[in-house]
């Protein structure tokens, strides 16, 4: 096996699959409020042909795999994809990232199935904005059920991704963090990231700085370095007294692009280099035309030499042809 590194350096070991661009939430900073125009099934990757996939990425250096969406458990089987995923030996982590909703369903099938461990996203712990932010009726203790059912199965961690939004749940954010200290939760604050499609067109995130500033009256914030940190760009602390941690994901006040490992394959199969660019490579017409292991491989390194330095949010470019629903965010 070779290590996949792109033309910076970098190295990439880390493959996000979207199994689906379906959602059963219309989150505000995600999607526009009557969602998207769904794609025809048979425009969606199979299973079978999503393992051929990753099977060809595992033998480039590709050992982490995280399923996203849209939601990735309103489509239906996904613990078997888990567990096929799971039979490709160099494969160590698979990871499962859901708004939560369907959670406690499926935490025991999908934990004996390989899946190790999970990312919840919830940006409120009051059911009146939970409905104002998802657009939906759903029941926001569905969710939290969700984290306790899977806490309780053996995934480990579960990370809550909270989403910073001005003006819409910044004054949640002691709440969140008081939530390390009483339940042991791993909270992750994430700068608001503009989309045009969701209507999100202006750069309006809290900055990490101030982030901290408002956790002040919880103590000082100790740097975090075991055990939770995972594949990604969070930065880990904790409040001495807590067992649960705070991570800040600053994708514009401090992009972490120097450091990024991931490659994006999108649920028509399409595989991205970076979600902030429109660069992609069609993998699904050649896979169905019946290309060889090799020539599949070929054009995982053709993306993974395309991938940017960094992207350019900052600078107001952001991406027209996808939402971050249809790439797995
Ligand atoms: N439906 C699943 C969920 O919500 O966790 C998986 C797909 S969702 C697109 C993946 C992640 O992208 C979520 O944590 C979501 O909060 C994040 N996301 C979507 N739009 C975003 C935005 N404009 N800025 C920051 N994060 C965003
Ligand atoms: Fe759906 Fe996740 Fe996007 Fe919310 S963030 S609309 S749950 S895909």
């Amino acid at each position: 096996m070779t290590g996949l590194a792109d033309s910076f350096r970098r190295s990439i070991n880390y493959l996000r699959i979207s199994v689906t661009d379906r959602c059963n939430l219309r989150c505000i900073y995600c999607m526009p409020s009557d969602g998207i125009p769904l794609m025809p099934h048979s425009n969606i990757l199979t299973y079978e042909e999503i393992y051929v996939i990753a099977q060809a990425a595992a033998e480039l250096g590709i050992t982490k795999v995280r399923l996203t969406g849209g939601e990735p458990l309103v489509r239906s089987g996904l613990p078997k994809l888990i567990q096929m995923l799971a039979q490709i030996e160099t494969i160590e982590d698979i990871s499962l990232t859901t708004n939560g909703t369907l959670l406690s369903r499926y935490a025991a099938e999908l934990k004996s199935a390989g899946l190790r461990r999970v990312n919840v996203s919830l940006d409120t712990l009051k059911q009146d904005k939970f409905e104002f932010i998802t657009r939906s009726d759903n029941n926001l203790d569905d969710v939290l059920e969700g984290i306790e059912v899977a806490r309780s199965v053996g995934l480990n961690p579960v990370k809550i991704n909270m989403v910073v939004m001005p003006g819409i749940n910044d004054d949640e954010l002691l709440d969140f963090a008081v939530k390390t200290i009483d339940d042991e939760w791993h909270v992750r604050f994430i700068e608001l990231m503009p989309s045009d499609g969701a209507g999100v067109t202006a750069l309006r995130f809290v900055p990490v700085s101030d982030m901290r500033r408002r956790l002040e009256p919880l103590g000082e914030l100790e740097p975090y370095l075991f055990g939770i940190t995972g594949n990604g760009p969070a930065r880990y602390f904790r409040f001495p007294s807590a067992r649960g941690t705070i991570g800040f994901i600053t994708p514009i006040s401090e992009h972490f692009c120097f450091s990024c490992n991931r490659l994006r394959l999108t649920s028509d199969g399409r595989l991205r280099p970076c979600l902030l660019s429109e660069d992609e490579i069609d993998l699904k017409q050649p896979l169905r035309g019946g290309i060889s292991l090799d020539s599949l491989k070929q054009l995982i390194r053709e993306s993974v030499a395309n991938k940017p330095l960094r992207h350019h949010l900052a600078e107001g470019y952001i991406p027209k042809d996808r939402l971050f629903s249809q790439v797995g965010g």
